[in-house]
C-alpha cells in the first residue's frame, strides 16, 4: 500500500512526484509515479532544438527550484526572455510587457529539457520515490466511503501487465484525456477550437539578443515567435486546421516566406481602424506619457529545422471537480487551455506548489493523506486561480478571432489603453506567473 500514487509521468505528474519526494513531511512516506511511456533522461541534448517548447513563468521556475529541477534546466538549455510584445495584425494596437531593468519575465524551455532535468531529480530522491516507466495503469477501484472490515479503505490499481497496488491518495496527471478522471466519474466540460497549432524550430536571418517573445494576432489566430538562442527561435502557430496542413506540406521556402509576411504585412489594416486608433493613441500618450512603450520589429526568419514541423489540434476542458474522496487531479488532467498565453503547464506547476502545500501540512500534522477534506481546500483555490485564467484565455481568442469593424475598433482601444496603463499590466504579470 502506497501513500501517494501519481498517475502519469508527463512534465507535470514527474514535477508533482519530485516535490513530494523532496519535502521533509513526507520522509517516511512511500511515493509511487506511474508512467505509460518509456524514461525520458538525456546526458546530453542533440544540438538542434526539438519542436516542443514551453513558456515557464517566473512562478513556475521557483516552484522547480524548491525542490531542485530548476538546477538542472540551467545546466541543459533555457533561454531567458525579458520583454513580450503581443499586436493586432487588423491594427496598430500592440501592448509590451517587461520588468524594470530589463529583469528575466520568463523562460522558453525545451519540453524534453524539462523532462530530462525532473528523471534526474527523481534519479535524486529514488530511496523516497518509485517510478514505474511502460506501466499503464488500466483500472481503477475506489473504496466505499463507509468501508467495512472486510473491504480496503484505499484506491486500488490494475495495471496493464496484471500487477495490482493500492493507495491512500491517488493522485491523477495522466493528461487531457485522463482516465482516473473517467473512472472517478469526474464531468469534464470540453470542446475542440476550430484551430490546430503548428509547430516549428526557425533560424533567424541574423542574430540579435533575441530576449523578446512575439506574438501577433491574425484573424485566422495568433501566430508566436518564442526565443531559443541568439539565432534560432520556436514557432507556434495557432491557425485553421486547413491552414495548418497546408503549412506542414508547403516547401520550406515558401513556408518562411509565410511566417514573415504574417509577422510583417499590414494586409488586414483598414484606413478607418488605423485613424481611430492613431486618434486614440495620441489622446493616450498626452494623458499617459510614461506609460506607451517603443514598438519593436521581430526579426526576420531565413529558415526553418527540416523535419522540426509538426501539427497539434487545440482545444478547451476543465474537469467541474478537481478532488474526490482519495483522488486530485493536476495539470491538463483537469484544465487544458489553448497555448495562446503560454500557461497549460505553468497551471500544472501552479496545482503542484498548492497540493504540495497541502498535503505536507496534512502529513505534518499526521491527518489522513486521502481526506477530502484537505483536498477540498487545494480545489477551492486553484479553481478559483485556473477558470479566471482560462476564461480569458478564451475570451482573448474570442475577442481576436474576428476581423469586423467594431469588434477591431474595441479591442484596439481596449489593447491601448491596458498598454498605458503599467499598474494594470503589472497585475496581469503577477497573476499570470502563479
Ligand atoms: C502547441 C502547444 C504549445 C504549448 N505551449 C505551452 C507554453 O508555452 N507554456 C505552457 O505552460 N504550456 C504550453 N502548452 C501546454 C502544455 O504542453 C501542457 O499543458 C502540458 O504538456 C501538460 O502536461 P501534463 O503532464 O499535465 O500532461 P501530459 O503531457 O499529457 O502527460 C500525461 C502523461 O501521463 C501518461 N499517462 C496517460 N495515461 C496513463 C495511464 N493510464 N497510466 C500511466 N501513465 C499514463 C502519458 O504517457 C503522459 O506521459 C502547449 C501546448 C501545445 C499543444
Amino acid at each position: 500500500v502506497y501513500d501517494v500514487v501519481v498517475s502519469g509521468g508527463g512534465m507535470v505528474g514527474s514535477a508533482m512526484a519530485a516535490a513530494l519526494g523532496h519535502d521533509v513531511h513526507f520522509r517516511e512516506k512511500k511515493i509511487l509515479l506511474l508512467e505509460a511511456g518509456p524514461r525520458k533522461a538525456t546526458d546530453c541534448l542533440p544540438e538542434s532544438y526539438s519542436n516542443r517548447v514551453s513558456s515557464i513563468s517566473l512562478g513556475s521556475a521557483t516552484l522547480l527550484s524548491s525542490f531542485g529541477a530548476w538546477d538542472h534546466v540551467c545546466s541543459l538549455r533555457f533561454k531567458p526572455f525579458h520583454r513580450m510584445q503581443v499586436w493586432d495584425a487588423c491594427s496598430e494596437a500592440m501592448i509590451i510587457f517587461d520588468k524594470n531593468n530589463l529583469e528575466d519575465m520568463g523562460y522558453i524551455v525545451e519540453n524534453d529539457v524539462i523532462m530530462a532535468a525532473l528523471t534526474k531529480q527523481l534519479d535524486a530522491v529514488s530511496d523516497r520515490v518509485e517510478v514505474l516507466y511502460r506501466s499503464r495503469a488500466v483500472g481503477y477501484t475506489w473504496p466505499f466511503p463507509c468501508h467495512t472490515s472486510d473491504t480496503s479503505p484505499w484506491v486500488k490499481i490494475d495495471l496493464a501487465d496484471g500487477r495490482r497496488l493500492e493507495t491512500k491518495l491517488l493522485i491523477g496527471a495522466d493528461g487531457q484525456n485522463s482516465m482516473v478522471r473517467k473512472a472517478a466519474g469526474i464531468q469534464n466540460i470540453h470542446y475542440q477550437y476550430d484551430q490546430s497549432a503548428v509547430v516549428a524550430t526557425l533560424h533567424l536571418s541574423e542574430a540579435t539578443d533575441n530576449n523578446v517573445a512575439w506574438q501577433r494576432f491574425l484573424p485566422s489566430g495568433p501566430i508566436a515567435l518564442l526565443p531559443l538562442s541568439d539565432t534560432a527561435s520556436s514557432l507556434v502557430w495557432s491557425t485553421s486546421h486547413e491552414h495548418a496542413s497546408q503549412l506542414l506540406n508547403m516547401d520550406e521556402e515558401s513556408f518562411v516566406d509565410t511566417i514573415n509576411s504574417a509577422f510583417w504585412s499590414n494586409l488586414h489594416h483598414s484606413d478607418f481602424i488605423d485613424t481611430a486608433g492613431s486618434v486614440f493613441r495620441s489622446a493616450i500618450s498626452l494623458l499617459m506619457p510614461s506609460g506607451t512603450a517603443a514598438r519593436q520589429l521581430p526579426p526576420s526568419i531565413a529558415r526553418v529545422d527540416p523535419k522540426s514541423r509538426a501539427v497539434f489540434p487545440l482545444g478547451m476542458g476543465h474537469a467541474t471537480e478537481y478532488v474526490r474522496h482519495r483522488v486530485a487531479l493536476i495539470g491538463d488532467a483537469a484544465h487544458r487551455v489553448h497555448p495562446l498565453a503560454g500557461q497549460g503547464v505553468n497551471m500544472g506547476f501552479g496545482d503542484i506548489a498548492c497540493l504540495t502545500h497541502h498535503l505536507s501540512t496534512a502529513a505534518f500534522d499526521g491527518k489522513d493523506l486521502g481526506s477530502i477534506k484537505h483536498l477540498l481546500q487545494f480545489e477551492t483555490e486553484r479553481q478559483r486561480h485556473n477558470l479566471s485564467l482560462m476564461a480569458a484565455i478564451d475570451l482573448l481568442k474570442r475577442l481576436y478571432s474576428t476581423s469586423v469593424a467594431p469588434f477591431v475598433l474595441l479591442r484596439t482601444w481596449g489593447l491601448q489603453t491596458t498598454n498605458a496603463l503599467s499598474p494594470v499590466k503589472e497585475q496581469i504579470m503577477a497573476f499570470a506567473s502563479k
